[in-house]
């Protein structure tokens, strides 16, 4: 089955936790064992798995600005966003889970997050596909 969500995001760069609706996808396939492919559509954002943890989260996003430092990108001419196509070219776009006993397998301080590179935006969305193995 095929399934996509969207989110709204607030903030310039931010990151959104979707382990829930990804988990209630995953429930309403009934799908005991399979794969779980996440997808993004969307050049200037990513997917991420990580703890959910307030500091952590200032923390990533804090990395993420000295790991593309604002620049005299070429981009920039065109629509002043370049820094945030290169962070969502390292971080990715996709992810894969494996589901099994119909929950896909996960630390405690795994989430699952989409990062917002260049927000607010109205509308993010995820694509969920998952396969029965
Ligand atoms: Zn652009």
């Amino acid at each position: 089955m095929i399934k996509t969500f969207s989110i709204q995001t607030t903030e310039k760069r931010e990151l959104i936790d979707i382990t829930e609706q990804v988990d209630d996808i995953i429930a309403e396939s009934n799908i005991e064992d399979g794969i779980c492919v996440l997808y993004t559509p969307h050049a200037t954002g990513a997917l991420i798995v990580n703890e959910n943890e307030n500091g952590l989260k200032k923390d990533i996003m804090r990395y993420l600005e000295t790991l593309v430092p604002k620049n005299d990108y070429k981009h920039n001419k065109i629509d002043n966003n370049a820094e945030a196509h290169i962070l969502s070219s390292i971080l990715g776009t996709e992810r894969t889970f494996v589901i099994q006993n119909g929950e896909v397998i996960r630390g405690t301080w795994q989430n699952i997050f989409f990062v917002e590179l260049d927000g607010p935006r109205p509308s993010r969305e995820i694509v969920v596909k998952i396969l029965k193995a």
